[in-house]
């Protein structure tokens, strides 16, 4: 149950075939690439525009604020997708998605919390 009383299932990404878990593997570790460069395009942004010297205090803060605005969406973006174990980055098991963080786990992680 959620804080508003309301019953959360948890969500299970789960697959049998060996087959069908080394492409979802491969799928994965696809969007946790586009995911991270992207991070660190957004990353290196932030420090050029940190010590742009022709930026205003006004427009620096303004870029700054979009930018972070930016990777937040970013990161929620990517949390919502069964891409890898929050704890220990596993990308090859069975995900479970935690009701209230919405972050995914691995089974043995989940269990760890
Ligand atoms: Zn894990």
């Amino acid at each position: 149950m959620n804080s508003q009383g309301h019953i959360v299932k948890k969500k299970i990404r789960s697959l049998k075939s060996l087959k069908l878990r080394k492409i979802r593997y491969e799928l994965r570790t696809l969007f946790f690439l586009v995911y991270k460069r992207r991070k660190r395009e957004l990353n290196i942004k932030l420090g050029e525009v940190r010590v742009d010297s022709s930026l205003s205090f006004d427009g620096r803060t303004e870029r700054l604020k979009k930018l972070i605005k930016e990777r937040e969406n970013l990161d929620i973006s990517f949390r919502q997708y069964s891409i890898n174990c929050s704890l220990c980055g596993n990308r090859m098991e069975d995900l479970i998605q935690d009701p209230c963080s919405l972050f995914w786990f691995c089974r043995d992680c989940y269990d760890w919390r």
